[in-house]
């Protein structure tokens, strides 16, 4: 039976700002409801346009942010209850990497210092902590001669790998990577993508990769998530989601995707119209109605629950409604 590692029910994080010359507060509803359970040695694809709340998720998921309802259930501890011992344990199980390596990482540190700083930081011994950083450049295929190279000095590939080898040096489960490869040419691309597949499969570690590369999800995830402003819209199993997407916004991410199904060109697909919406004058129900091209008046007027379909496969649209129960 799988293992939840991270689970969410209903989680919403909100932001206020006040609106106009009245200095009306408004409600940003970055992430509203989410629903979602990531399982040990799983890798779970979380895609979306700007604006649809992807990062404000991960930084709830990283305790960077409290949520303004409901918790973060981390290996079955209550993030938002926690001790300071099981904090301390999450932040070392808990890794993040970013997309561009060259903002993160010091300039003026050595990779040397870069990798063995989370270590100094959480106590480690300065001759523990290099002896491990050795080991995590190791892991990241790098010479050790690199040890000694400020990041200048480094490719945009390799700067990535320092960064994944400073997330791996506390020896995290769970790694979320936000769009770890789209700073990178493509043929170094596939270089990180195979990396840290390798990893996720020598270490058991668990991904949330984010990015908006549906190329990308397909490579590597095992499910991918779909949010769209601040609601997820659909959650399924990869190929089952790639291949028969059911909210009409996948569909449209889908057709939009130019070299992701180069051979299915016999289906009919409807390209997007309009712009993604704003989370600060969100639409009246589904959010996605003003895009839709299957919206009806009941969809201008309510909001679709999430109903689950088969396989682990959920979406949240009027079009499914009368096939299935809701969650
Ligand atoms: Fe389109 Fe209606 Fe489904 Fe929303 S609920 S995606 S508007 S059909």
């Amino acid at each position: 039976m799988s293992e939840a590692v991270i689970e969410l029910n209903n989680l919403k994080k909100y932001f206020t700002i006040n609106k106009g010359i009245t200095n009306k507060k408004i409600y940003v509803k970055a992430v509203d409801g989410v629903t979602l359970t990531i399982n040990k040695g799983e890798i779970v694809g979380l895609v979306g346009e700007s604006g649809s709340g992807k990062t404000t998720l991960a930084r709830v998921l990283l305790n960077l942010t409290k949520p303004t309802d409901s918790h973060v259930i981390f290996n079955g501890v209550n993030l938002s209850k926690a001790t300071r011992k099981e904090m301390k344990k999450f932040r070392t199980e808990v890794a993040v990497v970013f997309q561009d390596p060259a903002s993160n990482l010091n300039p003026r540190d050595t990779v040397m210092n870069s990798i063995m700083r989370p270590l100094i930081l959480h106590g480690t011994p300065k001759k523990l902590a290099k002896q491990k950083a050795m080991e995590s450049l190791e892991l990241v295929k790098m010479d050790s001669r690199y040890l000694n190279s400020y990041p200048h000095q480094l490719s945009g590939g390799q700067l990535q790998r320092i960064a994944i080898a400073r997330a791996l040096v506390l020896n995290p489960k769970v790694m979320i990577l936000d769009e770890p490869t789209s700073a990178l040419d493509i043929s170094v691309q596939a270089q990180i993508l195979n990396l840290l597949l390798d990893l996720q499969e020598s270490l058991n570690l668990t991904y949330l990769v984010i990015t908006h590369d549906l190329n990308v999800i397909r490579y590597v995830s095992d499910r991918v998530a779909v949010m769209y402003l601040g609601k997820l819209v659909e959650f399924g199993p990869t190929e089952e989601v790639i291949k028969n997407p059911k909210h009409p916004y996948t569909e449209g991410l889908m057709a939009a995707s130019p070299i992701l199904d180069p051979h299915d060109r016999s289906k009919e697909k409807y390209l997007m119209q309009g712009d993604p919406g704003s989370l600060i004058n969100l639409p009246t129900g589904c959010h996605f109605h003003p895009r839709c091209p299957y919206a009806t008046e009941h969809c201008v007027n309510e909001m679709p629950h999430n109903i689950i379909l088969s396989n682990r496969h959920q979406v949240s649209c009027f079009k499914y409604m009368s096939a299935v129960k809701n969650i």
